[in-house]
């Protein structure tokens, strides 16, 4: 089994908030595409010819390409890969991209999922945030998908937000699960480095909510979730039985991925590469035939690290019978104070975080890192 992750960079206008490579040079668009296509061919090696189950298109704001573009880009996978055994094929689009005809021809070309960034139903949040879409385009916006016939529909959702009440979150949730779609991620709010609400929150014209606040919406958002039918089964994601993420799932457990495009990372079990956050550098490597790319070999101390990091995301958790006796041993001893103050739990061979633990995960995990 393997992935394939697909990154486009291009927005319309830069939200606020984000730290993800994007860029509103969309006039590069059919020249990325075409590069995209070389990079799958010249790199059709790389996943040792496993199967593809799983497609991801994400950004950036893939739905700023055209069908023919995404189509172009999915043909060129199907011809070096093949698609027989795809079992997940996903968009991420922004509410205001998405058409009639843009849905229905997405599902034309296969596409079964749609992972959708609404990140709340408040406008006068969506307007702070620099968000282009409006609440009312986010719920029609779901409708147009299903009626095209994608039913797998995941929304993203932030909280956190300065200046979101309870009541604010309260309405999010009622209106996301109101929708009934299949799938919900969830993010804390972040002020990454170089985002203009760093600026904004250095300048002291963003007030941050503080912890105490984000930790009680993260406890109400799991409860509301919960009780609307959703598992919750990594830190940030909640799904309708058996609609987890396939592509996300198989980051959590390990699964070789090839990442093409600007940024776009790769992972094949020993290593991982990662190509240039540079629209131009990115371009002109692949026309030149010769990719610029990092790559870092994964020692065993790094391989180790990393599934505890990703496995306890998960509410799997980490299945300590995959791991060697002198792991299995190590991870013990280290949990041994975590499990005592119910920070972790050890049941079944396995190791877990409680869910309302959850929210402090990351200084668990590293506490058990080598
Ligand atoms: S749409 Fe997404 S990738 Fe583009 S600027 Fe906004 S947050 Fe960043």
């Amino acid at each position: 089994m393997a992935g394939i992750y697909v990154h486009i960079p291009f927005c319309a206008r830069r939200c606020i908030y984000c730290g993800f490579f994007s860029t509103v040079r969309e006039a590069e668009a059919a020249r990325y595409v075409n590069a995209l296509c070389a990079e799958l061919h010249l790199r059709k090696d790389y996943l040792k010819g496993l199967p593809v189950t799983t497609v991801y298109f994400g950004g950036g704001t893939p739905s700023r390409l055209s069908p023919e573009q995404i189509g172009q880009v999915i043909g060129c996978i199907r011809t070096e890969y093949g698609l027989d055994n795809l079992d997940e094929l996903t968009v991420e689009c922004n509410p205001d991209d998405i058409t009639p005809a843009f849905a229905s021809a997405l599902q034309k070309l296969g596409v079964n999922r749609i992972s959708m960034g609404v990140q709340t139903f408040n406008d006068d949040l969506l307007r702070f945030l620099g968000r282009r879409h409006t609440a009312r385009q986010a719920i029609d916006a779901v409708c147009t998908c299903r009626k095209a016939g994608i039913y797998n529909i995941s929304i993203d959702l932030m909280y956190g937000l300065p200046g979101q009440t309870d009541d604010i979150q309260q309405q999010d949730l009622g209106t996301a699960t109101g929708l009934d779609v299949s799938h919900i991620s969830s993010y804390c709010l972040s002020f990454e480095e170089g985002s203009l609400l760093e600026k904004m929150r250095n300048d002291g014209r963003v007030l941050p909510a503080d912890d105490d606040t984000c930790a009680r919406m993260y406890d109400r958002m799991c409860a509301h979730l919960h009780k609307a039918g959703f598992e919750h089964y990594e830190i940030s994601n909640f799904c309708k039985p058996g609609c987890h993420s396939r592509h996300n799932s198989s980051y959590w457990d390990g699964t070789p991925y090839l990442g093409v495009g600007a940024g776009a990372h790769s992972y094949n079990g020993c290593s991982r590469q990662w190509n240039p956050n540079d629209l131009d550098a990115y371009m002109t490597g692949i026309e030149q035939g010769t990719p610029a790319f990092e790559i870092e070999e994964l020692s065993a101390t790094d391989q180790y690290n990393e599934r505890l990091m990703l496995s306890l995301r998960t509410a799997q958790g980490l299945n300590l019978i995959l791991l060697t006796p002198q792991d299995r041993l190590s991870v013990l001893n280290s949990a041994d104070a975590l499990i005592k103050d119910g920070l972790l739990l050890h049941e079944n061979n396995t190791l877990c975080i409680p869910e309302q633990k959850m929210f402090i995960s990351d200084s668990i995990i590293s506490s058990l890192f080598r």
